[in-house]
């Protein structure tokens, strides 16, 4: 038997499932910051007077098509590598996109609009990412690309594409509206990114189950949900039976399969309910809106799946076996950890019958 799927990885690599959750946000934020600028350049475009140096068309080309284009190649061409199966997932390949992406598109933009004085500063913005980064190799990278950025418009671009529409007030304040709402969409991308960080904490790495803290705040919450509403739920808590001798007997990464295993049940429950791994080998389900008898069937073909399961060891195959204790709110609850008492009794009760049972 190998070890559990959800081993842990070296910290420069990530899973497939944040490489794509990176992506996503990204993309996300950069098709809304494309949209956006192509806006912008298309209202400047009508209110645009045409004179005998640039005409419609001329201007169409150098403000809409060349930006726009370049960063939707640019989109494109990054959203294509991002698809590539890959066996190895490094964190600073996910970043990297994103550098390249954001680099590109103030770029595209400062590269075009050389006479408005402030566009350089468009530059600062790719640094509002660089904090979720955490690598200062990377930050350091997109410093670099920037300043790069801004050199190459000094010495190359600047004298090429001079802006042609008069500078008025409607354009500065269109420009400027428009990079607060680039702004804006960044500084979502980073609380898109938080949140989904926030959200790993709650959960268990091993199993993908809720971990300790987020089975009491769940417990809590649906303690105080019963105490306003008077809805009633149940809990159930499982321990898996001799699982030191499981370890002793096939060592550590064979019992972590062993709970992942469970876990994998547990998850493959079909009704509305809050599982966690609120210790080792111990995991919790809260259903609520469910009385005792519906929770102790839940209980009971939790506990017949997981005996019938066969492990395949270096001794042939094995089964093993869970107890189960569960409980419901009544009058006695005083606070929501009572409820969770009352099942832990329980199971200990299922303990002592001599194990593998379901007792509430
Ligand atoms: P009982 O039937 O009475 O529950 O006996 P038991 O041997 O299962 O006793 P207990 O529930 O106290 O066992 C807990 C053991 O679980 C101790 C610890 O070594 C092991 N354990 C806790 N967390 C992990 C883990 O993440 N992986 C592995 N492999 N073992 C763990
Ligand atoms: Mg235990
Ligand atoms: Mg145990």
């Amino acid at each position: 038997m190998g070890l559990p799927k959800n081993n842990i990885k070296p910290p420069e690599q990530v899973t497939k499932s944040e490489f794509d959750e990176w992506n996503q946000i990204t993309f996300k934020a950069f098709y809304k910051i494309w949209i956006l600028v192509l806006a912008v350049e298309l209202l400047l475009f009508v209110f645009y007077k045409p004179n005998s140096e640039c005409g419609r068309i001329r201007y169409f080309w150098l403000f809409i098509v060349k930006p726009s284009g370049m960063q939707g190649i640019a989109m494109l061409i990054v959203i294509g590598l991002s698809k590539i199966k890959r066996k190895i997932y490094y964190k600073r390949t996910m970043f990297l996109s994103t550098i390249i992406l954001i680099s590109i598109f103030a770029a595209s933009a400062i590269w075009i609009h050389t006479s408005v004085e402030l566009m350089s500063m468009l530059l600062m913005l790719p640094l509002i990412i660089t904090t979720l980064y955490k690598d200062k190799f990377l930050t350091w990278v997109q410093l670099l690309i920037c300043v790069s950025v801004y050199a190459l418009k000094e010495l190359y671009f600047y004298p090429h594409t001079p802006y042609f529409p008069p500078l008025n007030n409607f354009i500065n304040i269109s420009i400027f509206c428009g990079s607060i709402l680039v702004e804006l969409f960044l500084i979502q991308h980073v609380q898109d990114y938080v949140k989904i960080m926030e959200k790993r904490a709650d959960v268990d790495s091993m199993t993908g189950l809720y971990n300790h803290k987020m089975f009491y705040k769940q417990l809590y919450q649906e303690y105080m949900t019963y105490q306003k509403n008077g809805t009633p739920f149940s809990l159930i808590v499982i321990d898996i039976d001799h699982f030191k001798n499981i370890n002793d007997t096939y060592g550590h990464a064979f019992g972590d399969e062993v709970i992942c295993r469970i876990a994998k049940l547990i998850k493959s429950l079909t009704i509305p309910c809050h599982c966690s791994r609120y210790g080792g080998e111990e995991f919790s389900i809260i259903i609520p809106d469910t009385r005792l008898d519906s929770a102790v069937e839940i209980a009971e073909y939790i506990r017949t799946q997981f005996a019938n399961e066969s492990f395949d060891t270096n001794d042939g195959i094995k089964r093993f076996s869970i107890s189960v204790g569960v409980s419901e709110t009544n009058e006695d609850c005083n606070d929501s950890k009572d409820i969770f008492l009352k099942a832990d009794e329980q199971l200990y009760k299922a303990k002592q019958n001599g194990r593998n049972k379901v007792c509430s």
